[in-house]
């Protein structure tokens, strides 16, 4: 067995993607007589900031035999768009099976999902383990390749997405897909396909709308209910299709973490107590902090993650919450969040058992007292406060997902659900 990865083919302004010259490289594998067993749409650690977008890396799982495959990746490579100066694509080419990659390419997998790795690291990981590698620019493609090639060793909840292309004289124009047919195709399918429509507000998330050859991607847990959604929908001629195995919708690229120990370009679960009550800032951006007995950890649910918003807007000071997200700049960027305990009452001055008037203070530390009826409380008291939150996990909706986090519907989380759809 071979398993080809490959990586940083595509540019932002210029169109082309990585999975596209995956795909490329699997009809070329097949034309010289190879089988192809599987496609990998590996996503990486999504605080990259070299990434076009997903910070998406791609591997070939064949059995054609090393060398031959190395030569057509080459020929794929040299379609990437060079002549941008971020586009730095790598491949690496391990002559093995997708599982026998040794143990350090596993690890590295794992790392370059949770942290940020640099080029030399992976190049003289490559040589070392003996894999073969070409690259452009400056190889920073290599990094990704080589993580893609340890993937399937490294991981083990995996997802689907059918991506269709479009024919290559429309790319750079605007696609023609039937958002009516995507809707009522993906109702019938949820929640074997997830994260196609954004239902409150209709967008189609499943609809790229960068210059890329994607016409549409359609993502799940069952590859043959991503095949049917694909199926119903009504668009422009479809060049080709494929169907990607990826980590996506796994919230691999989180570490459990603590409040006082988190570190940039990462992403964590960590549980603490809300701090400093949520505050929305200019640009609809909601700010709130959480704590723990030694530090504070300032979180924040921007304004893309539209009505997640008012879920963090619901929670009070003292509220017991688990938050999960990339840390940037110190500040945790909200993807999910789990109550764990609501704060139910609050302090306040009792009432007279005779009257129900509100009783006033009877002087410092005295407690307080009605003046009319003469009756007295030692104290203020615990008044219930209405809360518009269950405990249980929240997340953003679909329209504001990374590739890479777990959508609640696919379940195993430890706690109740309230998904988004
Ligand atoms: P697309 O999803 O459209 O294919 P992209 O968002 O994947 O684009 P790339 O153009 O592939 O973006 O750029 C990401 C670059 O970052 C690649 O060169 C990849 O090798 C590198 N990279 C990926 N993960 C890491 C990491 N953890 N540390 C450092 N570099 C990384």
């Amino acid at each position: 067995m071979t398993v080809v990865g490959l990586d940083d083919t595509d540019s932002r302004e210029r169109g082309m993607c990585t999975t596209y010259a995956a795909a490329e490289l699997a009809d070329r594998i097949r034309d010289s007589g190879g089988r192809v067993e599987r496609l990998l749409l590996v996503r990486l650690n999504p605080a990259v900031e070299h990434k076009t977008r997903g910070n998406g890396a791609l591997a070939v799982h064949t059995d054609l035999d090393a060398d031959r495959a190395m030569a057509l990746v080459r020929d794929v490579l040299d379609l990437a768009q060079t002549d941008d100066p971020r586009t730095n694509p790598g491949a690496v080419v391990a002559d093995c099976a997708p599982d026998a990659v040794p143990p350090q390419v596993a690890e590295f997998t794992r790392d370059a999902i949770r942290a940020i790795q640099d080029i030399t690291t992976a190049t003289l990981l490559a040589d070392t383990v003996g894999f073969a590698r070409c690259q452009h620019g400056n190889g920073r493609g290599l990094v990704g390749a080589l993580a893609a090639v340890g993937a399937w060793a490294a991981l083990e909840d995996w997802t689907y997405e059918h991506i269709a292309y479009r024919e290559a004289d429309r790319w750079g124009t605007e696609r023609a897909v039937d958002a009516e047919s995507v809707r009522a195709a993906a109702d019938r399918h949820y929640p074997a396909v997830w994260d196609t429509v954004d239902r409150a507000s209709g967008y189609p998330v499943s609809v790229p709308r960068t210059p890329c050859p994607i016409l549409y991607g359609i993502r799940g847990d069952d590859p043959e209910a991503c095949r049917a959604v694909a199926d119903a929908i009504e668009s422009e001629p479809i060049d080709r299709r494929v169907t990607f195995v990826t980590n996506q919708g796994t919230d691999v690229h989180l570490q459990d973490g603590t409040v006082g120990a988190v570190a940039d370009d990462s992403a964590y679960r960590v549980t603490g107590t809300v701090a400093t009550a949520p505050e929305t800032r200019e640009g609809g951006h909601v700010f709130l902090s959480i704590a723990d007995r030694e530090a504070r950890l300032q979180c924040a649910a921007f304004e893309p993650t539209k009505r997640f918003r008012d879920r963090v807007r619901a929670l009070r000071e003292g509220d017991e919450i688990t938050v999960c997200g990339e840390v940037t700049d110190g500040t945790l960027k909200l993807e999910k969040f789990a109550v764990r305990e609501l704060v139910r009452t609050e302090p306040a001055t009792p009432t007279c058992p005779d009257c129900g008037a509100t009783m006033s203070s009877a002087g410092r530390n005295q407690g307080y007292r009605c003046r009319d009826c003469s009756t007295s409380a030692d104290g203020k008291v615990d008044r219930p406060i209405e809360r518009d939150l269950e405990p249980g996990w929240y997340e953003v909706p679909p329209v504001a997902r990374r590739h890479i986090a777990k959508p609640l519907v696919r379940g195993g989380f430890d706690g109740a659900t309230h998904p988004e759809r």
